[in-house]
């Protein structure tokens, strides 16, 4: 861990949680009561229904939440969208956005993820960006050029004063079990650093460059003491008070 950046643990509840993630959510702020100071920023990314009961039950302590998307216009004829906006209306701080699920599973292309980051930037939200290669690309020795060109295209020129944060998720490793070896991911996010410099001088420097897939307790210590890696975006592992816990707690 780069200990000059302040870690971000951010859990991706993808799909899943009805009120009973409520609980989950209301035991984990206990869970950080007791445990007293944190060490890292804590987000956590419920369901769009839940956000406004999960901002609720957070209020007073350390966790923040955030979105899984946002549209990339303001308002209108956009049928089951959810505007920036309507985020931080209803809540949330943060948003998960470019998630290769939604990228395979919504077409969403690099120049759909800018659009909507610049919509998330304009809303006062703090976009988390995902980039990651397939198994292929990585067998094919390609992971490093795919992951440039998905930032190229998916981050906008300018991010003003918000903080940058990018989630390099390896997509064969999404709830798969397998991780990147810690090489693996000291090599990617040292890339993936040097490109952010490369186009954004200071912030770049500063970016957080969170690792997803696949973290777990008893790895995320390994994962969040390589270099480069200032947190992990955790999706299995963050529906559980506990399981969570013990990955904030490994930061
Ligand atoms: P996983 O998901 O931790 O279940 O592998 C990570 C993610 O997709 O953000």
């Amino acid at each position: 861990m780069n200990m000059a950046t302040r870690p971000l643990i951010a859990g991706n509840w993808k799909m899943n949680g009805t009120g009973a993630g409520i609980e989950e959510l209301a035991r984990l702020k206990t869970l950080l009561e007791e445990a007293g100071t944190v060490e890292s920023d804590i987000v956590v990314c419920p369901p769009a229904t839940l956000i406004h009961r999960a901002a609720q039950t957070v209020e007073g302590g350390p966790i923040r939440i955030g979105g899984q998307d946002c549209h990339s216009s303001v308002n209108g004829a956009h049928t089951g969208d959810i505007s920036a906006a309507m985020l931080l209306d209803a809540g949330a701080s943060h948003v998960i956005l470019g998630h290769s699920e939604r990228r395979a599973d919504h077409g969403e292309t690099d120049s759909i993820v800018r659009s909507k980051c610049e919509a998330a930037l304009s809303g006062g939200l703090i976009p988390i960006v995902c980039v990651g290669e397939t198994e292929t690309e990585r067998g094919e020795g390609n992971a490093n050029q795919v992951v440039a060109e998905q930032l190229r295209g998916s981050l906008p020129e300018h991010f003003g004063n918000t903080p940058i944060v990018v989630a390099y998720e390896p997509i064969w490793a999404i709830g798969t079990g397998k991780t990147a070896t810690p090489a693996d991911i000291e090599e990617m996010h040292g890339h993936i650093r040097e490109l952010l410099i490369e186009r954004f001088g200071r912030s770049g420097e500063a970016a957080r460059l969170l690792y997803g897939g696949s973290v777990k307790s008893d790895n995320a210590g390994t994962i969040l003491s390589t270099p480069n890696v200032n947190g992990a975006l955790v999706g299995g592992a963050s529906l559980k008070a506990n399981d969570f816990f013990s990955i904030i707690v490994a930061a």
